[in-house]
């Protein structure tokens, strides 16, 4: 009783101030020892040359951000606004790991991309108040179920069981804005050293403070909220015992090792 009505007053506090940010507020405020199981581990990045580490809110991704990707993809990039699919922070696992042969599938894609990490606070923003909330940036990997993604997209049903699974974000540490801007970077990926990915961060459809500002309109973005910007063209499979590595011009690598599938 005293639980449901200490919630009921949260709730209500709530309803009252609401939060820019998810419901989970509601969530981390409960008392600890209320918990029936113990809660998710926070998922966290390392900062680059900085001590502490950034906590991650949620992971929005953009699909066909780059011409010539969505080309190979057989479509065009629409210009008139980009489109997005999310990946929860529980997909996401560090650069350097060794990522399970995922189940369902038997075509495992790579794609590189650049991710913006948002510090401040955007809803309806401007270009620049978009600019200015930007935290840092990092090389990632959207590793992606593409028979699945394939399937859904002929059924016209959602992309979650291609695009969201267990391991499928990897990032690398972050940098933080003050040490890079996006110009002309190259963007790469390497599976056993040979080159499958070759763009440059110039190709983006849609710039970050335009990215920034789009998903604004959406959602009310905050702190802890990662962007995946999309993939340049070459994407393609992976087996098990491939030697993933993605980079970006002036940004720490990413890498990831495919092993053999779950038991
Ligand atoms: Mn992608």
């Amino acid at each position: 009783m005293v639980f449901s009505l200490s919630i009921r007053r949260r709730r209500l506090a709530a309803a009252i101030h609401p939060r820019p940010r998810s419901p989970c507020g509601l969530q981390k405020d409960a008392d600890l020892t209320d918990l029936l199981f113990p809660a998710p581990a926070l998922q966290t990045l390392p900062v680059h040359g900085r001590a502490g580490a950034y906590p991650v809110n949620r992971i929005f991704c953009v699909g066909r951000n780059y011409a010539e990707h969505a080309r190979e993809m057989g479509a065009e990039v629409d210009r008139e606004a980009p489109f997005y699919f999310t990946k929860s922070p529980a997909s996401l696992i560090p650069s350097g790991s060794a990522l399970p042969y995922p189940p369902g599938t038997s075509d495992l894609h790579h794609e590189v991309e650049l991710v913006v990490a948002l510090g401040a606070p955007a809803f309806r923003a401007d270009a620049g108040t978009a600019e200015r909330a930007v935290f840092g940036y990092a090389c990632g990997l959207d590793m992606t179920r593409r028979d699945l993604q394939a399937a859904a997209k002929d059924k016209r049903r959602p992309w979650d069981t291609g695009k969201d699974f267990e391991g499928s974000a990897v990032i690398a540490p972050l940098t933080p804005a003050s040490d890079f801007a996006v110009a002309d970077q190259p963007i790469r990926l390497r599976v056993n050293g040979q080159l499958r990915q070759d763009g440059r961060l110039s190709e983006l459809v849609f710039g970050v403070p335009e990215l920034i500002a789009h998903l604004s309109t959406l959602y009310h973005l905050g702190p802890g909220d990662l962007i995946m910007t999309g993939t340049p063209a070459g994407v393609g499979p992976v087996v098990a015992g491939d030697r993933i590595e993605g980079e970006i011009g002036g940004l720490a690598p990413v890498h990831l090792m495919t092993i053999g599938p779950t038991a």
